[in-house]
């Protein structure tokens, strides 16, 4: 009889334990990334073992966003955040990581070695030079817009999801290496887009694509230096130098307003066409981005 009851209790306790245990696993590890772009990283490496949100909303600039209390509520929550080194987190990194100690913070951009915006400015005028000198210091935050940068971010993102959640390492091991093929396979379709278009030239609002014009031996030529509009003088260089390479088109984006490239657009008789550095569909939007780039200068 009392051996009985012992057997049974023994039987339910390991039903219930087997239960607890089938119910944890099936729980998504919950994490946290500053922009959209990383969440395309995160679901390639993560799939359905992680639940993802994104710190700077659609439509804000990763520059000067501050998060909502709704959003420092959720971040408490997150067993992992995916910083990727962008300006807010300057401000906010050490706040969002106070309020949830336990929480790893995993720098993606761990040894990606930034290049200061200033090298690649188009300057040609000595105010412009000394402009530059003061910005000196700003790194050039955009490494998410560059798939051979992309290729480290992701093997950041494989190491920090193993380490918090180390059960399932192999399937975020063999997420990762699925990626980079991918990422491999995007970076050569942009090769080929760009073969024989070295040293092709786009003007842009704000300079968010130096690492892919680096990528694909294009240049930048920024209008916007450092979240500043251009001086005068500066943007009648601009418009000489559109003229000059016979530049039709201007490059915006969605986040930030766009008058003073309208203006240049008008005075080189071209247009203002939109790219966005902040897509979800992350390797379709830098095809398109490719194309639009490409057929800018004809
Ligand atoms: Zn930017």
């Amino acid at each position: 009889m009392m051996k009985s009851f012992i057997k049974r209790i023994i039987f339910y306790s390991l039903v219930g334990c087997l239960i607890y245990l089938t119910a944890w696993a099936d729980e998504k590890v919950p994490v946290f990334v500053s922009i959209v772009p990383q969440r395309f990283f995160l679901e390639q490496i993560g799939k359905e073992l992680v639940d993802i949100q994104v710190m700077v909303e659609p439509g804000a600039s990763p520059h000067s966003y501050e998060p909502k209390p709704s959003q420092m509520a959720a971040v408490s929550k997150a067993l992992v955040y995916f910083a990727i080194g962008v300006t807010f987190e300057k401000a906010w990194l050490k706040k969002i990581s106070a309020s949830n100690p336990r929480m790893l913070v995993v720098h993606t951009d761990h040894e990606i070695r930034k290049i200061p915006m200033d090298v690649r400015h188009h300057n040609s005028d000595q105010e412009d030079q000394n402009a530059v000198k003061h910005e000196r210091e700003g790194l050039d935050p955009h490494i998410w817009l560059s798939p051979p940068l992309v290729m480290a971010q992701a093997r950041n993102i494989m190491k920090g999801l193993t380490q918090a959640d180390p059960m399932h390492q192999s399937i975020y091991e063999a997420n990762y290496q699925a990626f980079l093929k991918m990422l491999a396979a995007l970076d050569v379709e942009l090769k080929d887009i760009f073969a024989g278009e070295q040293g092709t030239q786009f003007m842009v609002f704000h300079p968010a694509w130096g690492y892919f014009a680096e990528a694909y031996g294009l240049k930048q030529v920024p209008i916007e230096i450092e979240g500043k509009g251009p001086k005068p003088s500066r943007l009648k260089g601009l418009i000489d130098h559109a003229r000059e390479r016979n530049i039709k088109i201007v490059f915006v984006q969605p986040q930030f307003s766009s008058k003073s490239a309208e203006q240049v657009a008008k005075e080189i008789g071209g247009r203002v066409a939109f790219v966005d550095p902040l897509a979800l569909n992350w390797a379709e939007n830098l095809r398109e981005v490719a194309s639009k780039f490409k057929a800018a200068v004809k």
